[in-house]
């Protein structure tokens, strides 16, 4: 499998540490993929900064390495507040490129989990409906992502 990951620009200085120990550990997002088939990341990059017209373009570059999925990192889901746009990002790809889109990559870590758990904003953009994998990941596994 190959996939795309496209992050948020508010984070553009991470180094990707949380999204490839859960891609090793086929954790988060990355459980959907079998742990002993390849999986490949064929290109990374931010949304180039709100309002995100980098992904107008990455999936065409995504593609030409061969690209089967885009996943939107797990840092638009858990910001404070979450990317307003995942909704529009996954649609237009999904309807432009024909490229299946996932909501998340690495497990939500726990403190994030219990501060959302007190604010309005996933409640607000039925954020389960759009990452019912993140949302559903056992405790223990979102507190070795804290
Ligand atoms: S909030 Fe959304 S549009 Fe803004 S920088 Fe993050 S991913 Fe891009």
């Amino acid at each position: 499998m190959r996939i795309g990951i496209i992050i948020c620009g508010r984070y553009q200085d991470c180094g990707g540490g949380k999204c490839f120990r859960a891609l090793r550990e086929r954790l988060g997002s990355f459980a959907r993929y079998p742990k002993d088939e390849p999986l490949e990341v064929v290109g990374y990059s931010t949304c180039g900064g709100c309002p995100g017209g980098n992904v107008e373009y990455l999936p065409a570059e995504f593609q030409k390495n061969g690209c089967q999925a885009v996943h939107l990192a797990t840092g638009l889901v858990v910001g404070y507040p979450p990317c307003p746009n995942i909704r529009n990002f996954k649609s237009f790809i999904e309807g432009h490129y024909g490229l299946p889109v996932v909501v998340g990559t690495h497990p939500i870590p726990m403190k994030y989990m219990e501060t959302h758990r007190q604010l309005p904003f996933w409640k607000d953009a039925r954020m389960q409906e759009l990452a019912d994998d993140l949302l559903s990941d056992a405790p223990d596994v979102m507190e070795a992502y804290n």
